[in-house]
């Protein structure tokens, strides 16, 4: 890497901490701009959400613009959210984490990992947002992990990969395309893995199948309070809207054998309706939530959408067995799942609402990069145990 100066110099962190801001602030454009479906390079220059004024390159500095311009737009003084200004910090500090952990390795190990990083940091926040993982950003990590393994393999000697990953390894007699199998194999395992677990959760728990031998009485039923939300009333038991409608964009709830049906107090014939998280489709009819003040009917089938994963997850999971190879996969997923129940357990407790399972699976990642080794080492000394009590 001739462009950088000695990996473990005091100048490569600066230069990591310059590149990271950077970089930090392209992301804040990916987080702003992927979920909402727009291009992230057009337009090119950034612009002010409320003015619309693009904003000059000699304006748009990380870090630096927010602070002197105190967090408002130089145009209309608009307050820019310190968000911006967080995400471009944190991802800085993610650079300069990253330099010091490799700093004994390689130059490339530390440019690779730092690209990760980000990547995750753009999938948590995303999916924390919206409840998605765009698929730009996993094809972002597989061509990343491609490329990365690739590079890796050619220019970084096999003592210094082994030092930091122990799953990266490629063992120097190999070629090329053992690695660039190895990387594929390792993503399509995962991807499967997790894609198994979403099949068997649909059949387990993902859609709610309710038949009624007579019709049942169902309604919606408005907040009381601020704190409380809409909820889809059925037998008396009422479905949050939240936990009904996990993914807004796909999740809906599907009535048959529908009658008595009433919207505004005004009676409708149909036989079937669909409820989406903001509109209520009869027939070709579309009835909008916010501007209705009662619905009410009776029904003698429903189905509720129950999905806690999405295929969003399996794409990632797949990214993760190319990026990080196939032994972290296990305990990636295990780490996700506890954490996972905790943040749900917290969440519920406090706000009532689902969580995504996108940040719970970065954390999983980041542990077993982190103490990978020690689980690994205590994983086998268990064993070792184990085998060894045995008579
Ligand atoms: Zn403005």
């Amino acid at each position: 890497m001739l462009f950088l100066p000695p990996w473990e110099s005091l100048l490569s962190a600066v230069a990591m901490l310059l590149l990271g801001a950077t970089v930090g602030s392209f992301l804040n454009v990916v987080i702003y701009r992927l979920p909402l479906g727009l291009s992230v390079n057009d337009p090119k220059r950034s612009f002010c959400p409320l003015c619309k004024k693009a904003i000059p390159m000699w304006r748009n500095i990380p870090l630096v613009t927010w602070l002197i311009q105190r967090g408002r737009c130089a145009e209309c003084a608009a307050p820019i959210p310190f968000r911006y200004f967080g995400i471009e910090l944190f991802t800085a500090l993610l650079w300069v984490a990253t330099w010091w952990i490799t700093k004994d390795t390689h130059a490339l190990l530390g440019v690779y990992y730092a690209g990760l990083a980000t990547l995750w940091l753009a999938v948590s926040v995303i999916d924390i947002d919206h409840m998605i993982i765009p698929k730009e950003l996993s094809w972002f990590g597989v061509g990343w992990s491609l490329v990365g393994s690739l590079l890796i393999y050619v220019y970084v000697p096999v003592e210094a990969q082994v030092v930091f990953s122990h799953a990266l390894a490629a063992p120097a007699e190999t070629s090329w395309l053992w690695v660039i199998g190895k990387v594929i194999l390792s993503g399509a395992a995962g991807w499967l893995a997790l894609w198994m677990c979403v099949l068997l959760g649909k059949v387990m728990f993902g859609r709610q199948n309710f038949t009624f031998d007579e019709p049942v009485a169902w309604s919606f039923v408005e907040p009381k309070d601020e704190s409380e939300e809409l909820s889809f009333r059925l037998e008396e038991e009422d479905n949050y809207w939240s936990e009904l409608f996990f993914r807004p964009k796909t999740d809906k709830v599907l009535i048959s054998g529908l009658s008595d049906l009433k919207i505004d107090g005004k009676s409708l014939e149909a036989e079937k309706a669909e409820i989406w998280h903001d509109r209520v489709v009869v027939g070709s009819q579309t009835h909008s939530i916010e501007e209705m003040t009662s619905i009410s009917g009776k029904l003698k089938k429903v189905v509720i959408p129950r999905e806690a994963m999405g295929m969003g997850d399996v794409d990632l999971l797949g990214v993760f067995g190319m990026s990080l190879g196939l032994l972290g996969l296990l305990p990636i997923v295990l780490i996700a799942c506890i954490a996972n129940i905790i943040t749900a357990l917290i969440a519920k407790v406090g706000f009532g609402k689902h969580t995504p399972f996108g940040p719970s699976l970065v954390f999983g990642a980041v542990v077993w990069i982190v103490y990978g080794a020690q689980i690994f080492d205590w994983y086998s000394q268990f064993m070792e145990t184990v085998v060894l009590v045995e008579p």
